[in-house]
Protein backbone atom coordinates (compact mmCIF):
# COMPACT_ATOMS: atom_id res chain seq x y z
CA UNK A 1 0.00 0.00 0.00
CA UNK A 2 1.30 3.46 -1.40
CA UNK A 3 0.32 6.08 1.24
CA UNK A 4 2.39 9.65 1.57
CA UNK A 5 2.93 9.77 5.08
CA UNK A 6 3.33 13.38 6.71
CA UNK A 7 5.14 14.24 9.44
CA UNK A 8 2.77 14.16 12.47
CA UNK A 9 3.85 17.00 14.16
CA UNK A 10 6.37 19.53 13.03
CA UNK A 11 5.34 20.57 9.83
CA UNK A 12 1.77 21.39 10.28
CA UNK A 13 -0.53 22.54 7.82
CA UNK A 14 -4.39 22.18 8.41
CA UNK A 15 -5.47 22.68 4.59
CA UNK A 16 -2.17 20.58 2.94
CA UNK A 17 -4.34 18.48 1.16
CA UNK A 18 -2.70 14.89 1.12
CA UNK A 19 -3.20 12.41 -1.61
CA UNK A 20 -3.61 9.22 -0.12
CA UNK A 21 -2.87 6.81 -3.16
CA UNK A 22 -5.55 3.85 -3.65
CA UNK A 23 -3.50 1.07 -3.21
CA UNK A 24 -2.89 -1.43 -6.15
CA UNK A 25 -5.11 -3.74 -6.58
CA UNK A 26 -7.79 -3.01 -4.29
CA UNK A 27 -10.04 -4.72 -6.08
CA UNK A 28 -8.41 -7.79 -3.46
CA UNK A 29 -9.36 -5.77 0.19
CA UNK A 30 -12.46 -6.18 1.17
CA UNK A 31 -14.74 -3.12 0.51
CA UNK A 32 -16.49 -1.59 3.66
CA UNK A 33 -19.44 -3.12 4.87
CA UNK A 34 -22.36 -1.16 5.31
CA UNK A 35 -24.25 -3.76 7.65
CA UNK A 36 -25.76 -1.53 10.00
CA UNK A 37 -26.55 -4.32 12.72
CA UNK A 38 -22.83 -4.86 12.48
CA UNK A 39 -21.79 -1.48 13.24
CA UNK A 40 -24.04 -1.52 16.00
CA UNK A 41 -22.88 -4.43 17.61
CA UNK A 42 -19.65 -2.79 17.84
CA UNK A 43 -21.00 0.42 18.88
CA UNK A 44 -22.92 -1.02 21.58
CA UNK A 45 -19.62 -2.74 23.07
CA UNK A 46 -17.50 0.76 22.56
CA UNK A 47 -16.08 2.20 25.44
CA UNK A 48 -14.15 5.04 23.93
CA UNK A 49 -15.50 6.51 20.93
CA UNK A 50 -14.04 9.09 18.51
CA UNK A 51 -16.52 11.47 16.35
CA UNK A 52 -14.53 13.49 13.43
CA UNK A 53 -16.72 15.67 12.00
CA UNK A 54 -16.17 18.13 8.98
CA UNK A 55 -17.77 20.34 6.68
CA UNK A 56 -20.83 17.86 5.35
CA UNK A 57 -22.46 18.02 9.05
CA UNK A 58 -22.59 21.75 8.75
CA UNK A 59 -23.77 22.06 5.08
CA UNK A 60 -26.89 20.03 6.19
CA UNK A 61 -27.84 22.92 8.12
CA UNK A 62 -27.23 25.07 5.45
CA UNK A 63 -23.78 26.90 6.53
CA UNK A 64 -21.70 28.29 3.88
CA UNK A 65 -18.03 27.08 3.28
CA UNK A 66 -17.17 29.57 0.97
CA UNK A 67 -15.23 27.00 -1.11
CA UNK A 68 -15.58 25.12 -3.99
CA UNK A 69 -17.73 26.51 -6.76
CA UNK A 70 -20.22 29.37 -6.34
CA UNK A 71 -18.90 29.34 -3.03
CA UNK A 72 -17.69 33.21 -2.97
CA UNK A 73 -18.35 36.59 -0.68
CA UNK A 74 -18.25 39.30 -2.68
CA UNK A 75 -15.74 38.46 -5.00
CA UNK A 76 -13.94 35.97 -2.91
CA UNK A 77 -13.60 32.49 -1.64
CA UNK A 78 -12.26 31.69 1.62
CA UNK A 79 -8.98 30.70 1.08
CA UNK A 80 -8.24 34.73 -0.33
CA UNK A 81 -9.84 35.78 3.20
CA UNK A 82 -8.64 33.89 5.60
CA UNK A 83 -4.82 34.15 5.80
CA UNK A 84 -2.52 35.80 7.97
CA UNK A 85 -1.95 38.34 5.03
CA UNK A 86 -5.38 39.03 3.96
CA UNK A 87 -6.09 40.57 7.35
CA UNK A 88 -2.92 42.67 7.62
CA UNK A 89 -3.39 44.42 4.05
CA UNK A 90 -6.88 44.80 4.95
CA UNK A 91 -8.05 43.93 8.33
CA UNK A 92 -11.44 46.00 7.47
CA UNK A 93 -12.08 43.30 4.43
CA UNK A 94 -11.60 40.64 6.72
CA UNK A 95 -13.73 41.20 9.65
CA UNK A 96 -16.86 42.32 7.48
CA UNK A 97 -16.65 38.75 5.85
CA UNK A 98 -15.92 37.01 9.79
CA UNK A 99 -18.80 39.32 10.88
CA UNK A 100 -21.39 38.00 7.94
CA UNK A 101 -20.58 34.70 8.91
CA UNK A 102 -21.20 35.35 12.61
CA UNK A 103 -24.09 36.51 11.88
CA UNK A 104 -25.25 34.13 9.31
CA UNK A 105 -24.79 31.38 11.94
CA UNK A 106 -27.67 33.12 14.46
CA UNK A 107 -30.10 32.14 11.21
CA UNK A 108 -28.75 28.39 11.25
CA UNK A 109 -29.47 25.65 13.77
CA UNK A 110 -28.07 22.23 14.60
CA UNK A 111 -29.16 19.53 12.46
CA UNK A 112 -30.33 15.87 13.26
CA UNK A 113 -26.47 14.50 13.18
CA UNK A 114 -25.26 17.34 15.21
CA UNK A 115 -28.40 16.54 18.07
CA UNK A 116 -27.83 12.58 17.53
CA UNK A 117 -23.81 12.81 18.25
CA UNK A 118 -25.08 15.00 21.87
CA UNK A 119 -27.41 12.85 22.88
CA UNK A 120 -25.36 9.88 22.51
CA UNK A 121 -22.32 11.51 24.21
CA UNK A 122 -24.76 12.38 26.82
CA UNK A 123 -26.15 8.78 27.35
CA UNK A 124 -23.12 7.42 26.89
CA UNK A 125 -21.16 9.21 29.93
CA UNK A 126 -24.12 8.03 32.39
CA UNK A 127 -22.99 4.70 31.47
CA UNK A 128 -19.11 5.84 32.37
CA UNK A 129 -18.39 5.93 28.56
CA UNK A 130 -16.82 8.80 26.66
CA UNK A 131 -17.69 10.14 23.00
CA UNK A 132 -14.98 13.35 21.98
CA UNK A 133 -16.07 15.07 18.81
CA UNK A 134 -13.07 16.22 16.91
CA UNK A 135 -14.34 18.63 14.58
CA UNK A 136 -12.96 20.26 11.67
CA UNK A 137 -16.16 23.15 12.12
CA UNK A 138 -15.82 26.27 13.50
CA UNK A 139 -19.48 27.47 13.61
CA UNK A 140 -20.22 25.54 17.04
CA UNK A 141 -23.52 23.90 16.14
CA UNK A 142 -22.07 20.71 17.88
CA UNK A 143 -21.39 23.08 21.29
CA UNK A 144 -25.55 24.83 20.48
CA UNK A 145 -26.73 20.84 20.21
CA UNK A 146 -25.57 20.40 23.56
CA UNK A 147 -22.10 18.44 23.23
CA UNK A 148 -19.56 19.03 25.66
CA UNK A 149 -16.48 17.56 25.22
CA UNK A 150 -15.74 19.01 21.73
CA UNK A 151 -11.94 19.59 20.12
CA UNK A 152 -12.50 22.37 17.78
CA UNK A 153 -9.18 22.20 16.24
CA UNK A 154 -9.63 25.04 13.44
CA UNK A 155 -10.77 26.94 16.28
CA UNK A 156 -14.15 29.16 16.44
CA UNK A 157 -15.66 31.88 14.60
CA UNK A 158 -17.28 32.98 17.96
CA UNK A 159 -13.50 33.21 19.58
CA UNK A 160 -11.23 36.07 19.19
CA UNK A 161 -7.48 35.91 19.58
CA UNK A 162 -5.46 39.60 20.60
CA UNK A 163 -2.66 40.16 18.04
CA UNK A 164 -0.74 41.92 20.35
CA UNK A 165 -1.52 40.44 23.98
CA UNK A 166 -2.63 36.95 22.57
CA UNK A 167 -5.28 36.51 24.56
CA UNK A 168 -8.04 34.43 23.56
CA UNK A 169 -12.04 35.53 24.28
CA UNK A 170 -15.52 33.69 23.65
CA UNK A 171 -16.99 36.63 21.80
CA UNK A 172 -20.92 36.12 20.55
CA UNK A 173 -21.58 39.70 20.82
CA UNK A 174 -23.90 40.64 17.62
CA UNK A 175 -23.06 42.87 16.37
CA UNK A 176 -19.45 42.22 17.30
CA UNK A 177 -18.24 45.95 17.31
CA UNK A 178 -20.65 49.07 16.33
CA UNK A 179 -18.52 49.66 13.16
CA UNK A 180 -19.75 46.34 11.85
CA UNK A 181 -23.55 46.87 12.38
CA UNK A 182 -25.18 46.16 8.66
CA UNK A 183 -21.74 45.23 6.92
CA UNK A 184 -20.53 42.05 5.43
CA UNK A 185 -22.83 41.93 2.92
CA UNK A 186 -22.07 39.06 0.19
CA UNK A 187 -22.99 40.10 -3.01
CA UNK A 188 -20.07 40.87 -5.20
CA UNK A 189 -21.07 44.26 -6.44
CA UNK A 190 -20.86 45.65 -2.37
CA UNK A 191 -17.95 48.24 -1.74
CA UNK A 192 -15.61 47.46 1.09
CA UNK A 193 -17.13 49.16 4.35
CA UNK A 194 -13.32 50.46 4.87
CA UNK A 195 -13.63 50.93 8.58
CA UNK A 196 -10.78 52.33 10.59
CA UNK A 197 -8.27 50.02 11.99
CA UNK A 198 -8.73 51.39 15.89
CA UNK A 199 -13.10 50.89 15.27
CA UNK A 200 -12.62 47.07 14.41
CA UNK A 201 -12.97 44.71 17.53
CA UNK A 202 -10.09 45.68 20.08
CA UNK A 203 -8.45 43.83 22.86
CA UNK A 204 -10.69 44.28 26.45
CA UNK A 205 -8.05 42.54 28.12
CA UNK A 206 -6.18 44.40 30.92
CA UNK A 207 -6.50 47.84 29.10
CA UNK A 208 -4.36 46.20 26.14
CA UNK A 209 -6.81 47.80 23.12
CA UNK A 210 -4.97 45.75 20.73
CA UNK A 211 -6.75 44.99 17.31
CA UNK A 212 -8.57 41.27 17.40
CA UNK A 213 -8.64 38.80 15.25
CA UNK A 214 -10.90 36.27 14.56
CA UNK A 215 -9.43 32.55 16.26
CA UNK A 216 -10.10 30.36 13.87
CA UNK A 217 -6.66 28.48 11.93
CA UNK A 218 -6.11 30.28 9.06
CA UNK A 219 -4.64 28.87 5.04
CA UNK A 220 -0.80 28.68 6.45
CA UNK A 221 -1.27 28.83 10.08
CA UNK A 222 -0.28 25.96 12.16
CA UNK A 223 -3.48 24.21 14.65
CA UNK A 224 -3.07 24.98 18.21
CA UNK A 225 -0.54 22.34 19.52
CA UNK A 226 -2.35 21.77 22.80
CA UNK A 227 -5.85 20.80 20.88
CA UNK A 228 -3.41 18.86 18.50
CA UNK A 229 -1.88 16.78 21.40
CA UNK A 230 -5.56 16.51 23.45
CA UNK A 231 -6.92 14.81 19.86
CA UNK A 232 -4.14 12.71 19.25
CA UNK A 233 -4.57 11.62 22.39
CA UNK A 234 -7.92 10.58 22.03
CA UNK A 235 -7.44 8.99 18.73
CA UNK A 236 -4.86 6.92 20.00
CA UNK A 237 -6.86 5.75 23.08
CA UNK A 238 -10.52 5.31 21.15
CA UNK A 239 -11.78 1.40 20.40
CA UNK A 240 -14.44 2.62 17.97
CA UNK A 241 -13.47 5.78 15.61
CA UNK A 242 -16.43 7.59 13.06
CA UNK A 243 -15.82 9.62 10.68
CA UNK A 244 -18.68 12.27 9.69
CA UNK A 245 -19.05 14.75 6.56
CA UNK A 246 -15.84 14.66 5.58
CA UNK A 247 -13.95 14.10 2.73
CA UNK A 248 -10.60 12.86 4.42
CA UNK A 249 -8.38 14.70 2.26
CA UNK A 250 -7.80 17.77 4.32
CA UNK A 251 -4.81 17.09 6.89
CA UNK A 252 -4.55 16.62 9.46
CA UNK A 253 -8.05 14.68 9.92
CA UNK A 254 -6.89 12.65 6.93
CA UNK A 255 -4.25 11.10 9.04
CA UNK A 256 -6.17 10.85 12.19
CA UNK A 257 -8.65 8.15 10.94
CA UNK A 258 -6.54 6.01 8.86
CA UNK A 259 -3.97 5.52 11.46
CA UNK A 260 -6.76 4.84 13.91
CA UNK A 261 -7.52 1.89 11.81
CA UNK A 262 -4.11 1.42 10.97
CA UNK A 263 -4.31 0.14 14.60
CA UNK A 264 -6.90 -2.26 14.34
CA UNK A 265 -9.91 -0.10 15.49
CA UNK A 266 -13.08 -0.32 13.59
CA UNK A 267 -13.39 3.16 12.28
CA UNK A 268 -17.49 3.73 10.02
CA UNK A 269 -17.17 6.50 7.44
CA UNK A 270 -20.68 8.73 6.80
CA UNK A 271 -20.39 10.58 4.05
CA UNK A 272 -22.45 11.78 0.74
CA UNK A 273 -19.63 10.17 -1.51
CA UNK A 274 -16.55 7.78 -0.96
CA UNK A 275 -13.05 9.71 -0.37
CA UNK A 276 -9.77 8.64 -0.79
CA UNK A 277 -9.61 6.79 2.70
CA UNK A 278 -13.04 4.61 2.42
CA UNK A 279 -11.17 1.58 1.39
CA UNK A 280 -9.10 1.71 4.95
CA UNK A 281 -12.24 1.54 6.96
CA UNK A 282 -14.29 -1.01 8.16
CA UNK A 283 -17.92 0.47 7.58
CA UNK A 284 -18.87 3.10 5.25
CA UNK A 285 -22.56 3.93 5.27
CA UNK A 286 -23.55 6.37 2.12
CA UNK A 287 -25.75 9.17 2.03
CA UNK A 288 -26.73 12.38 4.18
CA UNK A 289 -25.34 12.23 7.69
CA UNK A 290 -28.43 13.73 8.69
CA UNK A 291 -30.03 10.69 7.59
CA UNK A 292 -27.20 7.68 8.38
CA UNK A 293 -26.52 9.15 11.63
CA UNK A 294 -28.89 8.77 13.53
CA UNK A 295 -30.09 5.51 13.51
CA UNK A 296 -26.67 4.54 13.75
CA UNK A 297 -26.07 5.65 17.41
CA UNK A 298 -29.45 5.59 19.16
CA UNK A 299 -29.62 3.46 22.05
CA UNK A 300 -29.03 -0.04 21.33
CA UNK A 301 -30.71 -2.90 23.15
CA UNK A 302 -27.37 -3.88 25.14
CA UNK A 303 -27.00 -0.81 26.54
CA UNK A 304 -27.79 -0.42 30.35
CA UNK A 305 -30.32 2.46 31.84
ZN1 LIG B 1 -4.81 42.29 24.04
Amino acid sequence: MIVRRLPYRGLINSHLRVHLKRPQGSRDMARPSSDLAAFREIFSQAKNIAIITGAGVSAESGVPTFRGAGGYWRKWQAQELASPEAFSRNPSRVWEFYHYRREVMLTKTPNPAHLAIAECQERLSRQGRTVTVVSQNVDELHRRAGSNDILEIHGSLFKTRCISCGHEAANYKSPICAALEGKGAPDPDTNDAQISVQDLPRCEHEGCHGLLRPAVVWFGENLDSDILTRAEKVLDSCDLCLVVGTSSVVYPAAMFAPQVAARGVPVAEFNMENTPATMKFKFHFHGPCGSTLPPALARHEAEQT
